[in-house]
């Protein structure tokens, strides 16, 4: 019997490369692999799209360190850029490129010593007001980058959208691509805009380069929609086994603090997932479960090492049969949503003891 198991589809990854190809062809793929591939095992993925994609992004040098350990050879970039000016070194040598998103990390890369030039991207905010440097600095910033030895000619400028995932924000949409546009006509280097949601929804966003996440994993950034609406298929299904079956009376109270009174006569199926494994404790009772064929609701509380599912009075599952939380058959949008939050979490908090699986 298998306990909870992450099955990754390395086919439904291709296949959503090719899909994203289909909205964005000529651009150049920046897969994007942070937080452990959004859970699906960094290397695992980085590896299965090896082929197909032109450079990998990241949020941490580990997470780039890893890579290059393993062998990736191709482009790496750290999306926020350094956090230690003692790296630099490190990062040139290992031919890491990194966003520069404000004067600090500027004047760090103009006082380092490093081998061989580094590779960076001029990070502008263009609306988030998370990272990137403001208008007023943004011409100053590439003209010192350009003077300094310590930097590769030419710069890449590199954004990031807010509001790409929300449709209806047209006006500060169209707002961020134009004021990246005009700002890109003082660059000659490459240029990265789109994410995911600006890949799919905004024409206008597509750059040389792209930056899909969430759409490679084969899930929507779109609230409203799941992954399948634009071809995209999920890559990864966690699943698990049901371990105990049990008869319970009408009234019967199950789980910790009694979260849940049985309405009926049923049967309880103990499902050797919980949130020791990344399954959301706040999935409330009705979260669908797929079990041979049918959606059963969990009932009480999600504890850490297991879950209750309600199979129905006169069930026929059986002790050792496969429970899908979220993936093929059952899209970890609609899980999200009930559980209030995006698939992105869901996906990203999957834990280390969960085990891995290719196919
Ligand atoms: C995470 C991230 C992305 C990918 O976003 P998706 O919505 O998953 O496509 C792209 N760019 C930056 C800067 C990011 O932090």
């Amino acid at each position: 019997m298998k306990a909870a198991t992450a099955e990754i589809n390395t086919q439904a990854l291709k296949n959503n490369i090719d899909i994203i190809k289909t909205y964005v062809p000529g651009s150049k793929i920046v897969a994007v692999v942070k937080a452990n591939a959004y859970g699906h095992g960094l290397y695992q993925v980085a590896s299965a799209l090896y082929e197909k994609v032109d450079a990998f992004a990241v949020a941490r040098l580990d997470e780039a360190l890893n890579l290059r350990e393993q062998g990736i050879k191709k482009p790496i970039i750290l999306l926020e850029g350094f956090f230690n000016e003692e790296d630099l070194p490190f990062i040139a040598r290992s031919e890491i490129y990194t966003a520069v998103h404000d004067m600090e990390q500027l004047e760090a890369i103009e006082r380092a010593k490093v081998e061989k030039p580094l590779h960076c991207w001029l990070k502008i905010d263009i609306g988030m007001h998370r990272l990137g440097a403001d208008p007023q600095d943004v011409l100053n910033m590439k003209e010192r980058l350009e003077k300094c030895p310590n930097v590769l000619k030419p710069i890449g400028l590199i954004s990031h959208l807010s509001v790409a995932d929300t449709p209806t924000e047209t006006d500060y949409n169209i707002a961020q691509i134009n004021y990246f546009r005009e700002t890109a006509k003082h660059f000659s280097g490459d240029l990265c805009l789109s994410n995911s949601a600006g890949i799919l929804a905004w024409p206008d966003s597509h750059t040389p380069w792209v930056r899909p996440g969430i759409i490679m994993y084969g899930i929507s950034p779109f609230e409203d929609k799941v992954g399948s609406d634009f071809g995209l298929k999920p890559v990864m299904t966690l699943k698990s086994s049901i371990i105990a079956i049990r008869k319970v009376k009408k009234g019967a109270k199950v789980g910790y603090g009694a979260a849940w009174t049985a309405p009926y006569d049923t049967t309880i199926g103990i499902v050797a997932t919980g949130y020791g494994d990344g399954y959301p404790r706040v999935a409330p009772n009705g979260t669908p479960v797929l079990i041979n064929g049918k959606y059963v609701p969990t009932a009480g509380h999600v504890c850490m090492d297991m879950m209750f599912v309600d199979l129905g009075l006169n069930s026929q599952d059986k002790v050792g049969d496969e429970a899908i939380l979220w993936g093929k058959g059952l899209p970890v949008e609609k899980i999200a949503k009930l559980c209030g939050t995006i698939p992105y979490e869901l996906v990203c908090r999957v834990m280390p003891r969960v085990r891995v699986e290719l196919i």
